[in-house]
């Protein structure tokens, strides 16, 4: 894969590694500003792409059979709590959603990073925008989204589903 499209992979939460990698190296994004390597160093993105600058470096990408929503744990942790108790919120562990717990293919992993990179392009990321620019669109009417919900006119992007 290129580059451009790995750093779409490495945002989606996506480990990948680089055919001059050694067998065993890959890199995930750890938080905004930095990756983290599959030794644990943690190092800021804009230092790991100065030292990859050179156009073998533009091509050769590869995403690893890693689940990119809870690192091949097949779990989730969520915050949960019951709304007007006054309980503080509980941690609970369930199967992963995107994975469900089992092993994943390169492919598969490929499949759900694009599908989620097509869904956050379908959403409206304008500011400020006006109520009467906003528009409900009933079930099925849509090929975009076939469950109800509403446009914004000025970019026909979704703001709200369901
Ligand atoms: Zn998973
Ligand atoms: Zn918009």
């Amino acid at each position: 894969m290129t580059k451009t499209e790995i750093l779409l992979a490495l945002n989606s939460g996506c480990t990948v590694r680089h055919q001059y990698f050694d067998t065993n190296e890959w890199v995930r994004k750890n938080d905004d500003k930095t990756y983290i390597l599959e030794d644990g160093v943690i190092c800021l993105i804009s230092e790991f792409w100065k030292y990859r600058y050179s156009d073998g470096f533009n091509d050769g990408w590869e995403i690893l059979p890693i689940c990119p929503c809870c690192k091949g744990t097949g779990k989730q942790t969520l915050k949960v709590s019951t709304f007007g108790s006054n309980k503080s919120a509980e941690h609970i562990e369930i199967n992963c959603i995107d994975c469900n717990g089992k092993q994943l293919s390169a492919n598969e992993v490929v499949q759900i990073f694009k599908q989620k990179e097509y869904e956050k392009n379908l959403w409206c990321s304008c500011q400020n925008i006006e109520p009467n620019d906003v528009k409900y669109i009933e079930d099925g009417k849509s090929n975009i989204c076939k469950k109800h919900h509403w446009i914004h006119t000025k970019c026909g992007k979704i703001t709200q589903i369901g």
